[in-house]
């Protein structure tokens, strides 16, 4: 038997559905009774991008049946909907979230890694890795490819909008929650190691003569060894995160 109904998509969602601009609907046409789930990732939306879906007026689990006429509305998480009742699918903020990126975004992790924030990036993950490690570890994945959120075992992910690398890092902070928990000089941009003072004299023999000359208070990543110093370049970056904390909702 076939049917019709009509999804509607709110707030960021209107910009990743195609055709889907503020109120206009969408009509879907489906056979049997399927899972809204399913119909909404057959409009071309992951479901990790969904909080919460109301068919007239009362919301609804990710396992309704779509019966004929429906008339579907679908909010992103932190959407502007108090009906009361309502089912939240998003999983709760984490207080401290841990993140996979896809190979895509790698300016992404060092710059989240540059606040501080756990990311866990490889230029050689593959799709499956990077689903399997987030499945097994309870990470978040940040990703541009709506195919890996896509995936039945996918809890917990975030499709990134912005292809600028600055506006993807705002909208991480905005999505989790972050703006108020940046903490520079904690994490290696590189490695995602977590950074230890260290004293001069142990790391002397690595460092050039000027900024043994200039500069006293060291850093030193424990899984790599790098050496991180508030030297001129971290005026650049310390610009850049000043930048972001102000633009960054708290
Ligand atoms: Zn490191």
């Amino acid at each position: 038997m076939a049917g019709q109904a009509d999804f509607r998509f709110w707030g960021r969602l209107s910009k990743l559905v195609a055709g889907a601009a503020g109120e206009t609907a969408i009509a879907y046409r489906f056979r049997g009774s399927p899972a809204v789930k399913d119909s909404i990732e057959a409009l071309g939306l992951p479901h990790t991008e969904v909080d919460m879906i109301v068919i007239f007026g009362r919301s609804v689990g990710f396992d309704y049946r779509l019966q004929a006429d429906d008339q579907v509305e679908v909010f992103p998480f932190g959407g502007e909907v108090a009906r009361g009742g309502e089912v939240h699918l998003s999983p709760p903020l984490p207080d401290n979230p841990m993140f996979i990126l896809d190979v895509h975004l790698g300016k992404l992790a060092r710059r989240l890694r540059m606040l501080g924030f756990d990311c866990r990036y490889r230029n050689d993950y593959t799709d499956s890795q990077v689903i399997e490690l987030a499945q097994a570890e309870g990470l978040i994945i940040l990703t541009r490819d709506r195919g890996i959120l896509k995936h039945a075992c996918v809890r917990q992910g975030y499709l990134i909008g912005s292809d600028q690398v600055d506006e993807q890092v705002l909208e991480v902070l905005d999505r989790y929650r972050l703006g108020n928990k940046i903490c520079p000089l904690y994490r290696c941009p590189r490695c995602n190691g977590l950074l230890k003072p260290v004293a001069k004299k142990e790391i002397m023999h690595r460092l050039l003569p000027k900024t043994a000359q200039y500069y006293q208070n060291f850093r030193q990543c424990h899984s790599c060894r790098q050496l991180y110093w508030q030297g001129s370049h971290y005026l650049k970056i310390e610009r850049w995160i000043r930048k972001i904390e102000a633009a960054a909702k708290q």
